[in-house]
């Protein structure tokens, strides 16, 4: 991508070097980047088209160098962005112009594995993946599985409380951790959560679950673990409409069914996948769902029956099921490359993430539908469907003047559609910049002062992650008086609280 928006104004050499120096008197060398060469890679997340060089960043080794950089930064009164993979997808770890950017890259150990339990204790810089394959020789896995999951990290995963294909029934990030060791912007060390499977008072488990790096630093996560099911089975449907596929997702789970995965793809989607992973999915079809099973034996084969008959009473045009494990994962190869397979078709896209009432999956995509027509832009459709979680990616070219601008308006329309239906603006991808407009349509301003509240009890300063998330009432005010023009409030001056 070549055009951007640069959201940093040039920092100014003298207050680098100065927060440079208060960070060498506690800091190895190694662990501070000062260099613009060095601070090239953290300069955004997965919403590339958003870009800011920090001031300055760090890699601490440990705890004590974590809260050596939050002294600085409490000293010096700089902000402090942390970074997990960098994988997120709405502008959370995108650096800030004048603040520091902590890395939690060198947190990549797993501390301690507990198979009576079933629990793992990790260090926030692990990566997803690594969890489960840790532990496969155990007969575990950890449940929630991003896209993203060879790469994010679970600090970033319990930052953003990421979800997956298989959380419609196994649940999110926020189910499938029992406890967080955490450093606040004070110093303190906090212990939220316990390994038992409740806590008395507030559940501030959750709370900080979600809280995309506003309320304090993961330093540890207990993630529980569950046994690998005996098998898993695929059913492949094709339909001839994405309305149809739509009201199959709705007669699935209106049948008691909760499947381990249930995904749609629309046609746009597929091919673009199609020619990259070769998945081995029907090409004439306009949209297909994918709906994995698993169980015993005797529990996976009832379901796929019985989802199978669903599928054909919904007019599916073609249905296959995978036959071994290969088969299966190659079915879900297609569905967990497709964000960069869309890569392929369009020089850039803008992938968003809302989530809507399952029955109104078949009016959505056809509101999408036309809103594509509309904007003269084309939309892959790439989604959670069980958990009426959407993921249009929006095809368009950054080198075309005008078009991040038109992007951003379909965007924000197909959002602003998820709240008129009874939905979120988010499932999974949180909210950081890109969607911090519709938080203003989301939350009323007295739910706004809320969250503002909760902010100023964890950091009275507003020095973790300023600009991000919750919204300023005036730019509320802004955001409405925009919308009521047809026009749309361009995301980051990065207003802080
Ligand atoms: C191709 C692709 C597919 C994806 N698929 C999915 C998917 O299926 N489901 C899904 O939910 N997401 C998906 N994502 C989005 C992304 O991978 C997740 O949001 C992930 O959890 C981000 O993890 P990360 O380590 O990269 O975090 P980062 O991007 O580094 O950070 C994300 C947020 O977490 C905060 N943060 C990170 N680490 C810490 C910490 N230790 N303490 C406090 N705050 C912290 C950051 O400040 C930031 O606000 C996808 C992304 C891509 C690029």
């Amino acid at each position: 991508m070549s055009a951007v928006r640069e959201v940093s104004h040039e920092a100014s050499q003298a207050r680098r070097a100065e927060v440079a120096a208060a960070l060498s008197r506690t800091l190895p060398r190694q662990s501070v980047l000062v260099d613009r060469e060095a601070l090239k890679p953290y300069e955004c997340d997965g919403l590339s088209a958003y870009r800011a060089t920090p001031l300055i960043a760090t890699i601490p080794a440990d705890e004590n160098e974590v809260a050596a950089v939050l002294a600085v930064a409490r000293e010096t009164h700089t902000p402090v962005v942390a970074r997990g993979s960098g994988t997120g997808l709405s502008g959370g770890a995108l650096p800030l112009a004048d603040g520091i950017l902590l890395s939690l890259a060198k947190f990549n150990r797993i501390v301690a594995v507990d198979p009576l339990a079933r629990t793992a204790r990790v260090q926030p810089g692990v990566t997803n993946l690594r969890i489960s394959q840790h532990v496969a020789h155990l007969g575990l896995y950890y449940a929630p599985d991003p896209s993203s999951q060879i790469a994010c990290s679970i600090g970033g995963n319990v930052a953003e409380n990421s979800g997956g294909v298989h959380c419609l029934k196994y649940g999110l990030t926020v189910h499938n951790i029992a406890r967080v060791r955490a450093i606040t912007i004070e110093g303190d060390i906090v212990e939220l959560g316990s390994d038992a499977l409740d806590t008395q008072g507030y559940d501030l488990l959750a709370t900080v679950t979600g809280s995309e790096g506003l309320l304090a630093v993961i330093l540890e996560v207990t993630v529980k673990l569950l046994p690998k099911p005996e098998v898993a089975q695929v059913v492949m449907a094709s339909f001839g409409d994405v309305e149809s596929a739509g009201d199959a997702v709705a007669a699935v789970i209106g049948a008691g069914i909760v499947p381990a995965g249930l995904e749609m793809m629309d046609k746009l989607a597929t091919r673009a996948v199609e020619g990259f992973v070769h998945a081995g999915y029907d090409l004439e079809a306009e949209a297909i769902l994918l709906a994995e099973s698993d169980g015993s034996r005797e529990e996976v084969a009832h379901e796929i029956a019985q989802i199978i008959e669903i599928m054909k009473a919904s007019g599916a045009t073609n249905i296959r099921c995978s036959r071994d494990d290969a088969e299966r994962l190659r079915f879900w190869s297609g569905r967990k490359a497709a964000f960069p397979a869309v890569g392929r078709i369009s020089p850039d896209y803008y992938c968003i993430d809302g989530s809507i009432p399952r029955g109104a999956l078949a009016k959505v995509l056809k509101r999408t539908e036309e809103l594509s027509a509309r904007y003269g832009l084309r939309c892959a459709n790439v989604f959670h469907a069980g958990d009426g979680n959407l993921h249009p990616l929006i095809l368009y070219d950054a080198n075309i003047p005008g078009e991040l601008d038109t992007t951003e308006r379909f965007a924000a329309d197909i959002l602003e559609l998820c709240i008129e239906v009874g939905g979120t603006i988010t499932g999974e991808h949180g909210v950081g910049i890109e969607k911090i407009n519709q938080m203003c349509s989301q939350f009323r301003p007295a739910e706004l002062a809320q969250f503002h509240a909760i902010k100023a009890a964890f950091d009275p300063e507003g020095l973790l992650n300023p600009g991000k998330m919750v919204p300023t009432l005036h730019r509320c005010a802004e955001y409405g008086a925009m919308r009521v023009k047809g026009g749309a409030l361009p995301h980051p001056d990065l207003p802080r609280f």
